[in-house]
């Protein structure tokens, strides 16, 4: 199974890639996959696995990394932050994935544009650390754009891609702050302290920029109709710009946060309307949406319904690794909302082209041999307790998938078959990343 189509053929391994596709000759050891899929292992461009001086997230790499190989994921980038240097904040990234079960790769968040950070970059890009991430919604962003947008055209200069969390700074501080006057606190009033617009408003602005500095832009976690309004345009302008959704936007609602236990959903931005979900799957459909991340970064139970939490103070992120292709497959590709094909290229394909994960996201000769044997009849109810996750809870607790992976391979051995992590830690590396992310669709 490609992004291009599909066959039934048998898959030849040596030495960790993939040697042949179609007669194989007999092997040493061999894998029945007849009734099953098989799949691209996924790369997930949106991980927190990585610490940062102050802070051990619940899902390390090891324990996250877990959860990704247990759910097909092969392929992790995670975000580390600047330490003064940007190579500080990778090195801390690189010991930190010492314990990685998953291959991996980086995104270095720039929360200090100086001249220096932009003078990092040249050395970065040849040593394989080709990813930035910008998050616009920091009152920073606004208070230094001409720092920012230097970075950016140095970004472009070394061929690297810089990942955006676009929600405006303004919209989201002036909704907040009108709700705590009003004595608005709750955790229900969370998706009105950050409405569509912030994210409509920032993607324009960022679309200014990279037609300013031509910058590639890959926008992380867009969840409404308005976003991807503000994104076609962007593509429609011919700019270098890629759009990310992730699992919550695609199948849960506003209605999750009437209830009790609301602070379980929170993540930035909030969940959105019926209309949004439909539309997100539609772009999802049409190749609007380039790929589908996670964003994984859960917080236990405990932590998100902490009492008396106002909406702003609710740690945001969920898990998301292992249940990201089973829940793509089932309310996906089983309702008929998405092609196997399609889903396949959002989940693998596209997401390792952009960024430059060069031997991923695909069957291909001479490819590195990450392969996800897929059932897709296996009928599973998703419980936080069979997740490989450190969280304890899960936000699709309950849910009925059809579809399961049976195995994962990461570069030819079996990291993960029939429910048992077969995967060492320390047995994920570095994935060098190129500079060529292709082209925009
Ligand atoms: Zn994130």
């Amino acid at each position: 199974m490609t992004a291009g189509g599909s066959t039934r053929a048998d898959v030849g391994v040596q030495d960790g890639r993939i040697a042949a596709i179609g007669d194989v000759a007999r092997a040493s050891r061999e894998l029945d996959a007849v009734g099953m899929l098989v799949l691209p292992g996924c790369v997930d461009l949106h991980t927190h696995l990585a610490s940062t001086p102050t802070f051990t997230p619940l899902d390390d790499f090891e324990h996250g990394t877990r959860a990704a190989i247990a759910g097909g994921v092969t392929t992790v980038c995670s975000m580390v932050y600047q330490e003064g240097t940007l190579r500080a904040g990778i090195e801390r990234g690189l010991r930190d994935a010492e314990r990685s079960l998953a291959d991996f790769a980086f995104h270095v968040v720039v929360t200090d544009p100086t001249d220096a950070a932009a003078g990092e970059l040249p050395s970065l890009a040849r040593d394989g650390h080709t990813g930035l991430k910008v998050f616009m919604v920091t009152p920073r962003f606004a208070d230094r754009i001409t720092d920012y947008v230097r970075l950016l055209r140095a970004a472009a200069e070394a061929g690297m891609l810089t990942a955006v969390h676009a929600e405006d700074h303004e919209i989201v501080a002036r909704a907040t702050t009108l709700l705590h006057a009003a004595g608005h606190d709750a955790v229900r009033y969370f998706p009105e302290s950050r409405p569509a617009a912030a994210e409509e408003v920032a993607i324009r602005a960022a679309a200014q920029l990279a037609a300013k500095t031509g910058a590639a832009l890959y926008f992380v976690h867009l969840s409404s109709r308005v976003a991807l309004a503000a994104l076609a345009e962007a593509k429609a302008r011919g700019l270098h710009v890629y759009g990310e959704t992730r699992p919550l936007y695609l199948h849960l609602t506003r209605e999750r946060f009437e209830r009790p236990d609301a602070a379980l959903w929170v993540g930035q931005p909030p969940l959105r309307e019926r209309e949004d979900v439909d539309a997100i799957w539609d772009a999802l459909r049409v190749g609007l949406l380039d790929t589908v991340g996670t964003d994984h970064y859960p917080h236990r139970r405990a932590a998100k319904l902490a009492p008396d939490l106002a909406f702003d103070r609710v740690p945001p992120g969920v898990a998301n690794l292992e249940t990201l292709l089973p829940m793509l497959y089932s309310e996906g590709v089983r309702r008929g909302r998405l092609s196997v094909e399609r889903m396949v290229d959002v989940l693998a394909t596209s997401p390792a082209r952009i960024a430059g994960l060069r031997g991923k996201g695909e069957i291909a000769l001479g490819g590195d041999a990450d392969i996800v044997i897929f059932d897709p009849e296996r009928k599973r109810t998703i419980r936080a307790s069979e997740m490989h996750s450190a969280c304890d809870y899960d936000p699709f607790d309950g849910w009925e998938v059809t579809g399961w992976p049976a195995v994962t391979l990461l570069r030819g051995e079996v990291a993960y078959a029939k429910g048992e992590i077969h995967a060492r830690p320390g047995q994920g590396r570095r994935v060098a990343r190129t500079s060529s992310h292709g082209t925009s669709s």
